[in-house]
């Protein structure tokens, strides 16, 4: 099936690369027109014009940086539909390790980007009374946590929290607002960030014996950005292979 989004104003944040790029190019091969959102230019630019997109310069770091690049897609497009907030930061380090600056950052992009994204989007979508808004999650907070993530998995947990409380303030709108939960993704950003070694652990700790593609969250961010869900709001939707599945080791 395609068009499922056919004409919707799609705006991607982190979509330069990565799974970012994977929700990108699906809302655009459904008919979406998409603005790719990036502090990365150069590779925005490229990916938006791979997709048949455009571009907007976008740090989900700073809030004002994330109203202009709601605003400026509202502009050229007269609305916005979807939302896809997806940038995020993962370093690695031990809690008695993590400098309080880092800590900050990690919380600033991950999770009050997505609150300033979702207010910036929710005073277009409220008076359009239009909306869909997706949040990236991860498995790692709401559900597991490997050593050395303590910040990024509390800024992945709060994001469900907050994903709850605006799909309630926003359901008499007809905004619906969700999220994904990542298992173990090859994005360049984890082939960069993480170890061959620890990439083999992970696929031998996935059922389906691979590490997932950024196509994979894509689809289904398509499809909760799709009229298919249109009944589902305050969910997310866990996409990792069986990861989460086995009881034990062995
Ligand atoms: P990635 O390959 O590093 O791509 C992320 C993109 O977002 C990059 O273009 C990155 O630019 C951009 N970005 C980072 N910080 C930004 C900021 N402050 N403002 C604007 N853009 C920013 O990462 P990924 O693996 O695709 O991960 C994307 C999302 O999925 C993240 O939220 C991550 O937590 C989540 N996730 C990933 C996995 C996985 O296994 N890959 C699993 C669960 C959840 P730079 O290159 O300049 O940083």
């Amino acid at each position: 099936m395609t068009g499922r989004v056919q004409d919707k104003i799609a705006l991607v944040l982190g979509g330069a690369r990565g799974i970012g790029a994977g929700i990108a190019e699906r809302l655009a091969e459904d008919g979406a027109r998409v603005v790719v959102g990036d502090r990365r230019a150069e590779l925005g630019e490229a990916t938006a014009r791979r997709i048949g997109g455009s571009f907007v310069t976008c740090d989900v770091g700073e809030p004002a940086s994330i109203r202009a690049a709601v605003d400026d897609t509202v502009a050229r497009f007269g609305r916005l539909d979807i939302l896809a907030q997806n940038a995020g930061i993962f370093p690695m380090n031990d809690i008695v390790d993590i400098p309080v600056e880092e800590w900050d950052q990690v919380l600033a992009v991950n999770l009050r980007g997505c609150f300033v994204a979702t207010q910036a989007a929710l005073r277009h979508m409220r008076k359009a009374r239009y909306g869909r808004i997706i949040l990236t999650s991860s498995i790692t907070g709401p559900r597991v946590v490997p050593p050395g993530h303590a910040h990024y998995a509390a800024s992945k947990a709060g994001i469900n929290g907050f994903i709850k409380a605006a799909a309630l303030e926003n359901a008499s709108f007809g905004i619906t607002v969700n999220g994904v939960e990542p298992g173990n993704i090859l994005t360049e950003g984890v082939q960069t960030e993480r170890s061959p070694e620890y990439i083999a652990s992970m696929v031998a700790a996935i059922p389906m014996g691979e590490l997932g593609t950024p196509r994979d969250i894509g689809n289904t961010v398509l499809f909760l950005a799709s009229d298919e869900a249109r009944y589902i709001t305050g969910t997310t939707i866990i996409v990792d292979g069986g990861q989460l599945l086995p009881e034990g080791k062995g």
